[in-house]
């Protein structure tokens, strides 16, 4: 198919989406436009393996340089579109340029949120989103002796993890009673808790950071005080508290936006000439019965293929089940499913206090998500048993002598 696709952002979602455009037979123009200066990259690694001196910096690349020369994807680093035009049917950037498009896809991502208190701009208070942020956060652990986490999520905790690799005593400072509550609920939560107590982080649970502290020197970060009163020294803050989908292109062309662009299941926009992917799409879900907006690597990795269908006329909905993974000391897990409709139950099978089990969350009887931790080579038997909707027997779930393949 002829046309000419304007992918705006070039992260894994971008990458993908020209990839799959090219393995799908689009013989018409590719334009991807990315505001950094990378080429495309992963970003797991940069709060783990690369983060921790594991991983080669080229190993985060979604393809080399002469990839998309070869596959006659016009790149374009270091250019941010700042508005579509709809009707003229134009993506234009920073400098004026007009890129026309028959389909656009939008791949923006999300930007982390700021810390919203005094203090936060000092030097030594750091954010982790780009290789940048990696690189200049990498060398800080190098020198830094005191570390303050400001957020439990997953980059905080994992963080966390490479601030103990490197020596440094670490706090990390919670607003909930656990870390990872609001994901995990309170029994799997209280896990991760523990892991990080295990590991000799000092975890400080229903806290709030109302100041960062200026060194004597008045520039560099010297501290945090907590909104009880408490300080805990500091020589480098990072803050990790979420982030936020940039739907400011896709508002301002008037596009249905709620926390996300709104996308049908085949990812298109309000206008069906626009698609969105990875972060920023709050997509229908068939299996879900609902629209569902997740920021997962698998998320980026997977709608792609379903985006480029769309654009080449295929009728492939994207039905993935949000799956996401993380790596913590000597703890990996992955997790599976949905809890957006509630749980009323955590069932686990295996051994909780050696952290070597499945845990599932339940809703009516029904798995309804599943996380395997130090255990491998369940997700599918486990997506199996989530899409079965079988109302499965706590006792069968929990006992490790019966097949999760027999459950369904
Ligand atoms: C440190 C870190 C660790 C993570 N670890 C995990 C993990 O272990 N497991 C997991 O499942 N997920 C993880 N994630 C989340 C995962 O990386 C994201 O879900 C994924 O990167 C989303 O990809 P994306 O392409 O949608 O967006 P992004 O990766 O955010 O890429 C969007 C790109 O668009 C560009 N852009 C934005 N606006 C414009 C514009 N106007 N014009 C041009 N370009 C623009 C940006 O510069 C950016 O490069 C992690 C995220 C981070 C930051």
């Amino acid at each position: 198919m002829a046309g000419r696709v304007v992918v705006v952002g070039g992260g894994l979602a971008g990458a993908k989406t020209v990839e799959a455009l090219r393995d799908g037979g689009h013989d018409g123009g590719i334009v991807l436009l990315e505001a950094g200066d990378e080429l495309p990259y992963e970003r797991p690694p940069l709060s783990k393996g690369y983060l921790q001196g594991s991983d080669e910096r080229d190993s985060v690349f979604v393809h080399d340089a002469d990839w998309y020369a070869d596959h006659d994807v016009e790149l374009h680093l270091d250019v941010q579109a700042t508005a579509l035009d709809l009707a003229g049917r134009d993506v234009i950037d920073t400098s004026g340029t007009r890129h026309g498009f028959t389909h656009v896809v939008l791949a923006t991502g999300s930007a982390p949120r700021p810390l919203d208190v005094p203090g936060a701009d000092l030097l030594g208070v750091a954010r982790l989103r780009t290789l940048a942020d990696a690189d200049r956060l990498r060398a800080s652990l190098q020198s830094a002796s005191r570390v303050v986490v400001v957020g439990g999520g997953w980059i905080g905790l994992e963080v966390a993890a490479a601030a103990r690799a490197a020596d440094c005593e670490v706090t990390v400072v919670v607003r909930d009673e656990f870390p990872l509550r609001s994901v995990l609920g309170d029994r799997m939560a209280a896990l991760f808790a523990d892991l990080h107590r295990a590991h000799g982080v000092d975890l400080r649970t229903s806290a709030e950071v109302s100041r960062i502290l200026a060194a004597g020197d008045g520039a560099h970060v010297g501290g945090v005080a907590l909104a009880d009163g408490t300080v805990v020294d500091a020589d480098l803050v990072v803050v990790g508290v979420g982030a936020a989908p940039r739907v400011d292109l896709a508002r301002d062309a008037g596009l249905l936006v709620d926390d996300g662009v709104v996308v049908d299941a085949h990812l298109r926009s309000s206008d069906q000439h626009v698609l969105a992917v990875g972060d920023i799409a709050r997509a229908e879900h068939p299996f879900l019965g609902t629209h569902v907006r997740v920021e997962h690597w698998a998320t980026a990795l997977n709608q792609p293929a379903t985006a480029a269908a769309t654009i080449l006329g295929r009728d492939e909905p994207y039905d993935k089940l949000p799956y996401f993974f993380s790596d913590q000391y000597d703890l990996g897990m992955e997790y599976v499913g949905w809890t957006g409709h509630g749980f009323d139950d955590v069932v686990v099978r295996g051994d909780e206090s050696g952290r070597e089990l499945i845990a599932f969350w339940t809703h009516g009887g029904r798995v309804v998500a599943g996380m395997n931790v130090n255990v491998w080579d369940v997700v599918e038997d486990v997506e199996r048993l989530i899409r079965s909707r079988a109302v499965v027997e706590p006792a069968r779930l929990a006992d490790p002598d019966i097949p999760l393949a027999d459950l369904v």
